[in-house]
């Protein structure tokens, strides 16, 4: 299979999972996963109409994004370290992973220095699983309050990455709770911020996390690997 296969077949099954529960497949946004493939294949998914890409690691976030710049949209979806917040400001559409109040106040300075808004989505760690970060449900109100002091951070939304298991029905819970906490954040209206985006489902999950609300899928292996 080719990645333009994958491509297809990947729109279909998203598709068929949006229409399962009434949902207009056009709303469910692809971020392709790249943090394994080259540049090359990069192009390739480009070619085959992706155009939001999403990139764990910034050394090889920055390295990519000497050779293509801004002819895609660049999203940062793993651990971020405060110090490396600098490299990647002026380069990130959505940072999926803020996950921690000294990392809100190093983005929101340097997206002052850089003068523009960043648009973040807040990590909760669902399963409560020690191997993943985020922020956990009980402390995501509060959280997200405090967050009202970062005048250049603009919260978009929320990320989680569902339990590492088979247990469809785990992982549906999973995903069930956060889209409930995302409502809930958005019927709150906050000033701070705007509940546009619940990024969850990733290639092993993802319809299980679209027929549970998501909004934005983050795929990897689907897309570059043959599974
Ligand atoms: C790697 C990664 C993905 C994509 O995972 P696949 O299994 O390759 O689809 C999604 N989200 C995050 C946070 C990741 O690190």
């Amino acid at each position: 299979m080719s990645i333009a296969d994958n491509i297809r077949l990947l729109k279909d099954k998203i598709s068929k999972a949006a229409l399962s529960v009434n949902r207009d497949p056009g709303e469910i946004s692809v971020i392709a996963v790249s943090k394994n493939a080259s540049t090359q294949m990069i192009s390739e998914a480009v070619k085959a109409g992706i155009t939001q890409f999403g990139e764990s690691r910034v050394q090889e976030m920055l390295s990519k994004y000497r050779v293509l710049e801004k002819s895609v949209d660049w999203h940062f979806i793993g651990p971020l370290q405060t110090n490396k917040v600098k490299y990647i400001i002026d380069k990130v559409e959505l940072i999926h992973s803020l996950d921690r109040i000294s990392l809100a106040k190093e983005i929101n300075k340097r997206a002052e220095l850089n003068n523009r808004l960043i648009q973040v989505l807040v990590q909760v760690n669902l399963p409560k699983e020690s191997t993943k970060s985020g922020i956990y449900e009980e402390d995501l109100q509060s959280f997200i309050e405090a967050l009202a002091d970062y005048p250049y951070i603009r919260v978009k939304g929320l990320m989680g990455i569902g339990p590492n298991t088979t247990d469809e029905e785990a992982i549906r819970t999973c995903f069930r709770r956060l889209r409930i906490h995302f409502e809930n954040l958005r019927n709150k209206s906050f000033k701070h911020i705007d509940m546009e985006y619940l990024s969850m489902g990733m290639s092993n999950d993802y319809m299980i996390a679209i027929e549970e609300g998501a909004n934005m899928v983050r795929v990897g292996r689907a897309i570059f690997q043959d599974i």
